[in-house]
């Protein structure tokens, strides 16, 4: 979905941007999230000073990441559940990470049209996945999203991904609870198995739970509950429980929050809720990192010749990769 890229002057005006997202003005929310994308190196010292202001402000979401295959049902069920967080009285921010944006220059997730019901919400807001730059650079920039719309008073954040490459474990790295949704008898259990990805997540949803699926939803519940058994769950306090609803019948969605609100119970009363974000502000602090160092290596045109002469040594095997990265990390520092 393409959105603008053009960043008028006022947008620069920290403190006025600041205060109105602040008082909850979805359009200083947008233009904030775009100063945030925006690969401009004004921009990004804007942004981080943007964000840096919000900090205190941020924090008292509930994050929630949800992946799954294409034709799950994430976008079905995130409508359904955001609708009712709205009718609780919560405000809702639906946030994307896909991978495959910079491919195709758009995203499918977090697709406004995909949620027809929580897009009319004036206490909802979709912002689809950037679509620039690596992995690591659309997560990054997700993650501060967040942490915009938690200033703008959004008190739960639903994170979507689909289950491609790392994106998985980048949308864990900046959640609370990550949900994994799955199909009945879809043949996916073995696909979970083998990318760890239900060694990552806190709870194994089955949806479509409805009809003639009904039973098949159940016996893949029991397949899953038997795989998680022999694996060691990432906190002590909390066994990843497995559960079926249906997002399309409505039925099992508020037992799908009520755990998601277990967890949270859970594991503040353990010390590991604040643990877990603790952790991964300090991976985040890295991955910014890694990603500076990459695009000072990409934006600066003398950097990027040296680069390709060193990586063109290497691909003729006339120096070692081992090598060739100490003579791009002394480039860095000159
Ligand atoms: P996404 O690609 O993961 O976002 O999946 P969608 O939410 O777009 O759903 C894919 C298809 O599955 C759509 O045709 C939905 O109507 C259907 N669907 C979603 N949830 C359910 C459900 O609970 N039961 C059934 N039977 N169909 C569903």
């Amino acid at each position: 979905m393409p959105r603008p890229t053009a960043i008028p002057r006022s947008t620069l005006d920290i403190p006025t941007l600041a205060a109105s997202l602040r008082a909850g003005s979805r359009a200083a929310l947008a233009r904030a999230i775009t100063l945030v994308e925006s690969r401009r190196a004004d921009h990004q010292a804007a942004a981080r000073e943007l964000v840096q202001m919000l900090l205190p402000h941020t924090g008292r979401a509930i994050r929630v990441g949800i992946t799954g295959s294409p034709g799950v049902g994430k976008s079905t069920t995130i409508d359904v559940l955001g609708m009712d967080l709205i009718k609780q009285g919560h405000k809702v921010a639906v946030l994307a990470v896909d991978p495959s944006s910079a491919r195709t220059g758009g995203s499918i997730l977090g697709d406004k049209t995909r949620m027809a019901l929580l897009s009319a919400e004036d206490n909802a807001f979709i912002r689809p996945s950037p679509s620039s730059g690596t992995l690591g650079g659309v997560a990054a920039k997700t993650r501060e999203a967040m942490l915009l719309c938690e200033a703008a008073g959004f008190d739960v954040v639903l994170v979507e991904t689909v289950g491609i490459g790392q994106s998985e474990t980048a949308v864990c790295d900046m959640t609370d609870f990550f949900l994994a949704l799955m199909l009945p008898g879809g043949g996916d259990e073995l696909q979970g198995i083998k990318k760890g990805l239900i060694e990552l997540a806190d709870m194994i949803a089955i949806n479509k739970a409805d009809g003639d699926n009904l039973t098949r939803a159940n016996i893949t519940a029991g397949d899953y509950r038997g795989a998680l058994h022999i694996l060691t769950p990432r906190s002590e306090h909390w066994h990843p429980p497995v559960v079926t609803y249906s997002a399309l019948a409505h039925t099992g969605i508020k037992e799908l929050w009520q755990k998601i609100l277990d967890h949270r119970t859970a594991m503040n009363a353990s010390g590991d809720f604040s643990g877990r974000r603790r952790e991964q502000q300090v991976k985040w602090m890295w991955t910014m990192l890694e990603q500076r160092l990459m695009s000072k290596l990409r934006a600066d045109p003398a950097l990027r010749s040296k680069v390709r002469l060193i990586e063109k040594d290497v691909a003729d095997a006339s120096i070692t990769p081992a090598v060739a990265a100490e003579q791009i990390a002394a480039l860095l520092k000159e």
